[in-house]
């Protein structure tokens, strides 16, 4: 896919990368440009000396001229050694920054931005689109950095070799023989030369980016496929999966599909016309220096400078045509790269779009909250169904309220609309009478600890994930364990709430089963201690036993707190205050299970269903 950007607003892109990189790497934007400018600068200054040594040295070969260029060379050539260097290792270490770094734009902004946008397959999407683009081709970020290396180098390059070789030109020959030199026509041949060379070098190398940058989306694609592919090989959670359904027979041909094959597109591309024609084009630039050498030579023995001169003249002028195809090199990349910037750009100004209330939840010492859902609709952002629909609910503060229902009947989505993960598109949720979109959102959140389904802990230490926070209180966080029926396995670790868990960043660290990550996970709600608990099927992975000892202290864990509990299993939710029902969105039935069971009705259905297993 192609997309233009016209030029001015492709600078601004560029600034506003710089701008993005220097508030995350400080010092790299400033080290660059510091240490381009001098490495530039650097061959000339060395060309310009050496030159007037071998003048000197060819010419009246004074002594005490001669050492004079001798100590200046010296002087120059160390001063700017010690000076390349140090900026070197400056922009080196901030380089070493760079990558690490650059990864947190993208995170502080996932971070920040609504929920509802993190769970959205466009934004994560984009995000992919972003690491592939700069993965594959190196557009983005880097690509900033680059042009601004390239941009000073270049037009450092081209002031300085212009400076070096006006005087090519303007020095007449005083040799007759040689006098057509001092014409127009030899300087503007040489010229049109340069400009050919040049003109030829940017046109087909604009090309060949033009092709890269056309099959980019192909590439990203492939880039991403490999990426993934690759990693699922050795990922835990897969491996099982693909060693028993050789599954090697779908990954393989995938990868071999891919764009990058032996004779795939970008092959094509590489060994096609234009990329030779890419080359060629370097090539010519060795034809025009050979006529630089000439020209120069020719004036030199015409009497027009000392042959001393001729090496800057060669040098300066081949360093000059370089220097201008670079600089229309990097303003044709300057322009590439925008459309990839707006990529970034259009993730990291995702707007966020809730709306943030200021009131404060009041931390009331006697937990009286009351929660109302009235009338209340969502479907998820970019779906056509209803997730819920017309949800009437209330339940205050104490009570255990159980939420049944089949699969997808939109359990977990009305927990999330409490938990203003998300919020409806009709009706209200009202906590103590106020719409919950008027309480400040951190402060709203801080009322609930919920235990998601598909929670996740952290490869970090197991006090650190209960307690979400490297310093915490160690008593707090062993009771929370123990009430959460972590006790035994507490004991048998390691290095106690110190134990790593996983080995991803631990060599020692410790694989939780699926159970006892279940019960960290518990046990991080309780330490949260927030007046609402809520348990998105708690037991699934537990075996019968720990279930049994969960279940047997549930009111000592939930204590005066409101408990929402979601169940599959009826029996479990026997305990509760009330039972909500739910189906295909909807809340079809309320009330305890002694009536629930006797009425007609999806839970008396559902309770059949499943007694039938255990009645025998
Ligand atoms: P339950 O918890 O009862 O199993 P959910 O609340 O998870 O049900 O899902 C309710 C409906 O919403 C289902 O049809 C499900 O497919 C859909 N759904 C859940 N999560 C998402 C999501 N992130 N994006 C789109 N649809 C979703």
């Amino acid at each position: 896919m192609e997309r233009k950007i016209d030029r001015k607003q492709a600078v601004w892109d560029e600034i506003r990368g710089l701008k993005l990189i220097a508030e995350y790497v400080p010092g790299l934007v400033p080290s660059t440009f510091l240490n381009s400018l001098v490495k530039a600068l650097s061959p000339y200054a060395t060309i310009w000396l050496s030159a007037q040594l071998l003048e000197e040295l060819a010419g009246p070969c004074r002594a005490n001229i001669l050492w004079k260029w001798v100590i200046a060379t010296l002087a120059v050539t160390a001063a700017l050694g010690i000076v390349n260097a140090l900026l070197k290792r400056w922009n080196d270490t901030a380089g070493d920054l760079y990558n690490p770094n650059k990864k947190r734009i993208i995170t502080d902004k996932f971070f920040s931005m609504d929920y509802a946008d993190v769970d959205d397959q466009k934004i994560r999407d984009l995000r992919a689109q972003i690491f592939q683009n700069e993965n594959f081709m190196g557009y983005g970020l880097n690509r900033c950095l680059e042009n601004l290396e390239n941009l000073v180098q270049s037009v450092v390059g081209i002031l300085s070799g212009l400076g070096l070789t006006v005087t090519l030109f303007i020095s007449p020959v005083a040799d007759a023989k040689w006098r057509i030199l001092n014409g127009f026509l030899p300087p503007l041949a040489l010229m049109a030369m340069m400009a050919l060379t040049i003109w030829f070098g940017a046109v087909t190398s604009r090309i060949l980016m033009q092709k890269q940058t056309e099959m980019n989306d192909l590439g990203t694609l492939g880039n991403r496929l490999f990426h993934k592919l690759f990693n699922m090989c050795p990922d835990g959670k897969r491996r099982l999966d693909i060693r028993t359904y050789s599954q090697e027979k779908i990954i393989r041909p995938t990868m071999e599909e891919s764009a990058f094959v032996p004779g795939g597109p970008f092959d094509r591309l590489y060994k096609g016309p234009w990329s030779m024609l890419a080359s060629a084009a370097s090539g010519t630039s060795a034809i025009f220096t050979g006529c630089v050498y000439i020209f120069a030579c020719l004036k030199a023995w015409g009497g027009a400078f000392g042959i001393g001169s001729v090496t800057q003249y060669v040098g300066a002028a081949t360093a000059l045509a370089g220097n201008v195809a670079m600089f229309l090199e990097t303003v044709n990349f300057i322009s590439a790269n925008a459309p990839f910037m707006e990529d970034t750009f259009r993730l990291l100004d995702t707007p966020n779009a809730m709306y943030q209330g200021s009131l404060t939840t009041e931390k009331r010492s006697d937990r009286q909250y009351h929660v109302e859902f009235r009338d209340v609709s969502f479907r998820y952002p970019g779906t056509e169904n209803w997730a819920l629909r017309h949800v009437n609910m209330k339940f205050k503060v104490g009570s255990r309220l159980a939420i049944v229902g089949e699969n997808g009947s939109g359990k977990t989505t009305f927990i999330k609309l409490l938990c203003r993960l998300y919020d409806p598109q009709e009706g209200q949720i009202l906590l103590n009478g106020i719409d919950i979109r008027k309480y400040n959102y951190r402060d709203y959140m801080d009322i609930f600890s919920v235990v998601f389904q598909d929670f996740q802990l952290l490869p970090q230490s197991l006090g650190a994930n209960v307690a979400g926070s490297g310093s915490y209180d160690r008593e707090r966080v062993k009771k929370a364990l123990v009430d959460a029926g972590f006790e035994e396995c507490m004991s048998a670790m390691p290095q106690g709430l110190d134990t790593q868990l996983y080995k991803d960043f631990a060599e020692n660290g410790v694989e939780v089963s699926g159970g006892e990550a279940q019960k960290i996970a518990i046990a991080r709600a309780l330490y949260k201690d927030a007046p609402f608990i809520i348990l998105d099927e708690p037991t699934a992975a537990l075996d019968p036993m720990a279930e049994a000892e969960i279940y047997g202290k549930f009111n000592d864990i939930v204590t005066d707190k409101t408990a929402i509990y979601i169940s599959h299993r009826l029996s479990s939710c026997k305990f509760c205050d009330e039972i909500a029902v739910f189906d295909q969105g909807q809340v079809v039935q309320q009330g305890t299970h002694d009536g629930l069971v006797e009425a007609e009705g999806k839970y008396r259905e559902l309770w059949n269903a499943q007694a039938q297993y255990y009645t025998k």
